[in-house]
């Protein structure tokens, strides 16, 4: 961090930064709260072998940022907030880690809501769960969504039709040629509604056994080379791997019109959203097509409870966020992945707005 925890605070407008430790359990965790507005912060819990205290809490300050505008775009009342644990997931999980950390978040009453993510997995949220009703990700027999990678896939699917309308002028996705890089939970569900839907897949994986598997059951094109799909001479590159694809080394060498996939943090910075926009590239922004999970996963928190039909509904919706936030990018002739950003923004401002009417109207004169 280059500035004061304090400074950070400040310039990117976060509400809170909690440090928790126990001793007892050998616990150091950062919770961090970016925005409120729209409701509790939440967003998951990440385990880490961080090298400095100062690298945990950049990290859960930049993520709880992220889950702010992830949820805002993605029509969900939830605020920005994460939890990092300084620690190493494959040998530091224990039961009363967890717990003490479920203790901690009961502390905040429901100001953070906690879910998995890099380094934990459902048996921690069990953990957590046994402390603090505050867990969102849970496995269906404890009340959760259970997997929520499908609609992950469908949402970037949807994403990519809007893209491709952008591109191509139709959303029709039959007989596009469509790159999946990585075929695991999420890529492999990508690759079988692309294929419903008419695509001519290219799939690629650093594991060969999960190739053979989209190849024997959806009659995907195998890809012998998964690290250099990027470039590869199709309408849409997918990437549902690892972040960071969207480089100096690809982006001057891609050769499709689309861009749109689940993975995280696919830009490697955000210059390299600049030149897609300079080179007439359709980006459908990470955040915004990767959000179906979220939505799925959230929905058992409206009115009524968990609703798979009502979820889906609302994540086939990410086609519509994405036709709006490509709209203010032309519009303003900005690139997408900061139309997307102002698309959040615009939603957080509006809520803002109506909660000030809410609160005038609650002033009692007696
Ligand atoms: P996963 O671990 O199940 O699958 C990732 C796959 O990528 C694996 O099969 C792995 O072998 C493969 N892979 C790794 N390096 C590769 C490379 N260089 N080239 C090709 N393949 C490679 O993960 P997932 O849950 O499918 O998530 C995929 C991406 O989407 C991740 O970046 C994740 O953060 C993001 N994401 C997932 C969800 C979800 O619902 N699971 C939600 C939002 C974002």
């Amino acid at each position: 961090m280059e500035s004061s925890v304090l400074a950070y605070m400040e310039r990117y407008d976060y509400e809170n930064v909690f440090l928790c430790q126990d001793r007892s359990v050998g616990l150091k965790a950062v919770i961090a709260i970016h925005d409120t507005t729209l409701g509790p912060a939440t967003g998951g819990c990440r385990m880490w072998t961080y090298a400095r205290e100062g690298d945990a809490i950049e990290d859960a300050m930049r993520l709880a940022r992220g889950m702010t505008y992830k949820y805002a775009a993605a029509g969900v009342n939830l605020g920005g907030g994460k939890v990092v644990i300084m620690g190493d997931p494959r040998k530091d999980r224990t039961e009363a880690l967890f717990r003490s950390l479920g203790r901690f978040i009961h502390r905040l009453g429901g100001l953070y809501i906690t879910g998995e993510d890099v380094g934990t997995t459902l048996r921690e949220m069990e953990w957590m769960r046994m402390e603090t009703p505050y867990v969102i990700t849970l496995p269906a027999a404890w009340g959760g969504a259970g997997p929520i990678s499908g609609a992950t896939a469908l949402g970037v699917v949807e994403a990519m039709e809007a893209a491709c309308e952008e591109a191509f002028g139709t959303p029709d996705l039959k007989g596009r040629s469509v790159a999946v890089q990585g075929l695991g939970a999420v890529g492999y569900e990508a690759v079988r509604i692309l294929t419903e839907r008419g695509a001519k897949v290219y799939a690629g994986d650093i594991d060969a056994e999960k190739v053979r598997r989209v190849v024997d059951e959806f009659r995907a094109e195998p890809v012998a080379d998964p690290n250099a799909m990027a470039t590869m001479d199709v309408d849409v590159y997918c990437p549902c791997a690892l972040g960071a694809t969207l480089n100096d080394d690809t982006v001057p060498n891609l050769r499709c019109q689309v861009v749109a996939g689940s993975a995280n943090n696919q830009l490697q910075a955000e210059r390299h959203g600049d030149l897609l926009h300079e080179r007439g590239i359709w980006y459908a922004p990470d955040y915004v097509a990767n959000a179906g999970g979220t939505i799925f996963d959230t929905d058992r928190l409206l009115p009524g409870g968990m609703q798979p039909e009502r979820a889906m509904e609302n994540v086939r919706r990410i086609g519509e966020t994405m036709r709006r936030v490509f709209a203010i990018a032309k519009s303003e002739g900005i690139p997408t992945y900061l139309a997307a950003d102002r698309y959040a923004e615009h939603r957080i401002a509006e809520v803002a707005k109506s909660q000030a009417l809410r609160r005038a109207s609650d002033v009692r004169m007696d």
